[in-house]
């Protein structure tokens, strides 16, 4: 008998998604079906800066437009720029010499600039300010013969510009364990600096033993936690001890929207997801729930926000109570090399752009 290869891979069924009837039946609800929405959540200024950035240089440069790791850490971002003609690269050597590339709003070490400068690239520079500040300082301790006591995730972008601009100076401490443990030179000549996206709490948890261990240890001129982070941790902050569910849109690589769910938890959720979009929300997490919170990570458009309102609507949360925490309007200038291009071709919106496309 002869045999045919078959192929052992399955067509992809979608989930048959169950029903309000359904979910309602699992587990009635006791109380009022609400949804708190967390304000300020999503887009910050940083990120949007960064869209706007690589936008504009599609516009200015036309496509191919090359960009250094993800522009901000969000998948509908990312394929939605390369849908219009952006090539993410993980390092400058995949870029064509003389290319453009933009870097992200992370940051870069300085060997990341001089390795663009000698393949002849151009550059634009989508560093969010903030993040540039906290460079700008390690710089001015390490000049000063400080040592830097940087708290932040090893490995994540960020944590790897500002290390670059100082290593010699500088010892990354990524928890409160490392912190119990991390061994100094000189105990009396000691800085932190953190990343800009950490939990709060956890950051000064991690001072405050640094400091017990190193009662020199000297504090930044002001936070390095920025804004954005601050004010969404705040947002859900309030919103969490009176949620049964805490939804976070966001994606798994970024760092606050990863942050929002922990402190969801931490004070007092019931419990808590991420998802990037959603359809990823799974309705067993509806079983039992009246109140349902949502918020969104700094790098998040709002329109995924309101598609995660509209599915939580057809559950029967329809009723949308924001909460507001704190005001936002911050606006960053967009990176100089870009604001030349754009004077330069009779762009008005050098002066500033209020919102993204994406947003
Ligand atoms: S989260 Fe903060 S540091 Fe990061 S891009 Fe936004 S404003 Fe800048």
């Amino acid at each position: 008998m002869s045999t045919t290869a078959v192929s052992l891979s399955m067509p992809v069924v979608p989930r048959r998604r169950r029903s309000p009837e359904e979910v309602a039946a699992a587990a009635p609800v006791t109380g009022e079906k609400r949804v708190l929405l967390a304000a300020p959540r999503g887009y910050c200024a940083g990120v949007d800066r960064a869209v706007i950035a690589v936008e504009k240089a599609l516009e200015h440069h036309g496509a191919p437009v090359y960009v250094r790791k993800q522009i901000v850490h969000n998948v509908h971002v990312v394929t939605s720029l390369e849908a219009q003609g952006v090539i993410f690269v993980e390092e400058n050597e995949e870029v064509p010499e003389g290319a453009l590339v933009v870097f992200s709003a992370h940051g870069v070490s300085p060997a990341v600039v001089q390795s663009a400068a000698d393949r002849g690239l151009r550059t634009i520079d989508a560093t969010c300010p903030l993040v540039t500040k906290v460079h700008k300082e390690a710089v001015r301790f390490s000049k000063e013969n400080k040592h830097i006591l940087l708290i932040g995730h090893e490995g994540h972008e960020e944590v790897e510009g500002t290390y670059g601009e100082a290593p010699e100076s500088t010892t990354i401490v990524n928890n409160p364990e490392e912190a119990r443990t991390v061994q100094v030179q000189d105990p009396e000549n000691l800085i932190w600096l953190s990343q800009t996206t950490l939990s709060v709490d956890e950051a000064m948890e991690i001072v405050e033993i640094l400091r017990a261990r190193f009662p020199k240890l000297q504090d930044p001129p002001s936070d390095d936690i920025c804004y954005a982070t601050t004010n969404r941790q705040g947002a859900i902050k309030e919103i969490a001890p009176q949620a049964d569910l805490v939804i976070v849109v966001g994606s798994a690589n970024s760092s606050n929207s990863v942050r929002l769910v922990e402190v969801a938890l931490e004070y007092g959720a019931k419990a808590s997801y991420r998802v990037d979009f959603a359809h990823e929300i799974d309705e067993t997490w509806f079983e039992g729930v009246a109140s349902v919170g949502v918020s969104s990570g700094a790098s998040v458009p709002e329109v995924l926000v309101q598609e995660v309102l509209l599915l939580l609507a057809d559950y029967g949360y329809a009723s949308v109570e924001e909460v507001v925490t704190a005001k936002e309007d911050i606006l960053f200038s967009l990176p100089k090399e870009l604001r030349a291009t754009m004077k330069a071709a009779g762009d008005p919106d050098y002066k500033g752009v209020r919102s993204s496309n994406l947003l």
